[in-house]
Parts: structure tokens; C-alpha cells; sequence
């Protein structure tokens, strides 16, 4: 076993604590076999063991491909801007985990006060030069100093995930967020049909990243139980520029050029085909991705 992808110390759901699970497929990464596998209890799927975070991969965080496609990227983060909105149109907005500032940007730019938190240190310095120094601040919630009960919107894209404690960030968050504020999550959808056709030839499944696989039921789940009732909840499958967008990504890199021709046209027929799946699932309610809103649940004494 490799001990710098793998936590050792073994693992248990993150929403209700049991050990007990079924084994669901398993993926290889490299040299590790990690299983997907799901509680027994409260059906939440999870990477097992778990992958380990470590800090040097957070600053091996491609930051300079973000910067290179600035355009292309908002094209992804456009309609979770338009998400937000349909809920909030003004306030303080906080990003956990905002990578290079590109949601935050286009969030100010419709009159949001934004903040970020961020754990890969270049990707900061990227953000601090798009917004201006010190909108986003390196590392956890909890150390970022921010006020109690100020936030109009949270929002994390992609990143509870790869988070560890979700009670004790789901906490924090419920800190920071007014009562009547929102707080958004974009996250892979493990109730897709590619992962039910294609098991773990699933792209969005980063094992040796995501801890969790979470479905709309699941995530349900953990929010009620920390405190937030879920306002909506949709699957979200590829646009058409997207797909494109992924396409040219991945001809780019240096293990497509490293192929011969022959290889070259066998991926990207994979990748073309893939892709249309993915893009008709989508259309028909099985998006690969997912956007959750909820807000905090207020008991009132
Ligand atoms: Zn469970």
C-alpha cells in the first residue's frame, strides 16, 4: 500500500459513523486499488480506505491551466452564478475553496462583496491578483477570522467531496451564513447513469481525491442533520461547449501526445462517444453533476 494516497487509519461514513458497508466496484489508480463502497445505514458512498490529504498536492494544483483557459472556465462557472441569483441578488459572498477567483469574479461583478478561502497557495496569489489583495485568504473556514452570522451567500463547488470533517465545516458554515443566508454546493452526482453503465470508468470519480460520493439523497441527509433544510436540488449534465472544452483539455496533455496516431483516434472515439453519453443522460435527468441550495434551519425560542 502507498501511504501518501492512502490514510491508514481506515475509514467510516461521514454522515452516520458506521463501519459497516457493501463494496461497490473498485478503481485503480496507478499502483493503488481504492473500493467504492456504500454504508449500510445511511447509503452515503465513500472512497475506502480514504484518500490522504496532503498539503504538497494542494500547491501541485494545476493553477497556470486555469489562468491559460481564463475564458473557457467561466463558461462552467456562469451558471452557478445564475443558480445563486435566483436566490440572492446582493450581499456578502464567501467561496470555500475558490481556486483562481474565477466565480468570485464574475459574483462582484454583479455587486457581491466577495471573500475566498483557498488551501493551494498559487492559486491565492492567482485570486488576490483578479480581486484585489486579500479577498481570499490561504486555509480552513475556521482560521479565515470571519464574523459570525455574515455571510449572505456560501458557496463551494466541488470541494466537500474532498473534505474530511463535513460536520465540523458544515458547522463553521452555519457560523458564518445570516439566517436567512444560502449556501450553495456543486458536487459530482453518484446518481448518474454513466457510473451505472460504465462503473469506475466514471471521469468525475478521482479516487485518490474524493472521499465522498454524494447523491441528492445523500447529501439531503447530511445537511438536515447539520442544521440546513434543502431548497433545491437538481441534476446537472454537460453543455455541448463544455464537452468541447473537456475534448481540447484533454489532446492537450502530454499522455494523449505520447501516443502514437493509432491510439490518438482510439481516445478521442472513446472520449467523443463518452461524452454524448454523458450530454444525453444529462438532458434526461441523470446529470453527472449536481447543485444543491440550501438554508439554515432556524429554531426560533
Ligand atoms: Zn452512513
Amino acid at each position: 500500500m502507498n501511504s501518501n494516497y492512502m490514510d491508514l487509519n481506515g475509514s467510516a461514513c461521514g454522515i452516520c459513523s458506521s463501519k459497516e458497508y457493501v463494496l461497490l466496484f473498485k478503481k485503480r489508480v496507478g499502483e493503488i486499488t481504492f473500493e467504492i463502497v456504500r454504508c449500510q445505514n445511511c447509503g452515503l458512498v465513500y472512497t475506502h480506505p480514504f484518500p490522504k490529504y496532503s498539503e504538497e498536492r494542494y500547491n501541485e494544483y494545476p493553477t497556470k491551466r486555469y489562468l491559460e483557459n481564463e475564458k473557457a472556465y467561466y463558461s462552467f462557472y456562469r451558471p452557478i452564478l445564475k443558480e445563486i441569483l435566483a436566490f440572492k441578488k446582493k450581499g456578502k459572498f464567501l467561496e470555500i475553496g475558490c481556486s483562481v477567483g474565477y466565480l468570485l469574479k464574475l459574483a462582484h461583478n454583479e455587486g457581491f462583496k466577495v471573500n475566498g478561502t483557498e488551501l493551494s497557495k498559487n492559486a491565492v496569489k492567482a485570486s488576490n491578483v483578479l480581486l484585489g489583495k486579500g479577498r481570499v485568504k490561504y486555509g480552513y473556514l475556521e482560521n479565515c477570522c470571519f464574523p459570525d452570522n455574515y455571510f449572505d451567500v456560501i458557496a463551494m463547488n466541488h470541494v466537500l467531496e474532498h473534505i474530511f470533517d463535513l460536520s465540523k465545516t458544515l458547522r463553521q458554515i452555519k457560523k458564518k451564513l445570516k439566517d436567512d443566508g444560502i449556501l450553495f454546493i456543486g458536487a459530482p452526482n453518484f446518481n448518474n447513469l454513466i457510473v451505472k453503465i460504465l462503473k469506475n470508468r466514471w471521469k468525475a470519480l478521482r479516487v485518490n481525491e474524493h472521499i465522498w460520493h454524494f447523491k441528492s439523497g445523500t447529501i439531503k441527509k447530511l445537511l438536515t442533520k447539520e442544521g440546513f433544510q434543502v431548497i433545491e436540488s437538481k441534476p446537472i449534465g454537460p453543455s455541448i461547449k463544455n464537452i468541447f472544452l473537456a475534448i481540447r483539455s484533454m489532446v492537450k496533455k502530454e499522455s494523449f501526445l505520447n501516443q502514437n496516431l493509432f491510439h490518438r483516434l482510439l481516445i478521442i472515439q472513446w472520449n467523443i462517444l463518452y461524452y454524448l453519453l454523458n450530454w444525453v443522460t444529462g438532458k434526461i435527468g441523470y446529470g453527472d453533476n449536481m447543485f444543491i441550495i440550501a438554508k439554515k434551519i432556524i429554531i426560533r425560542k
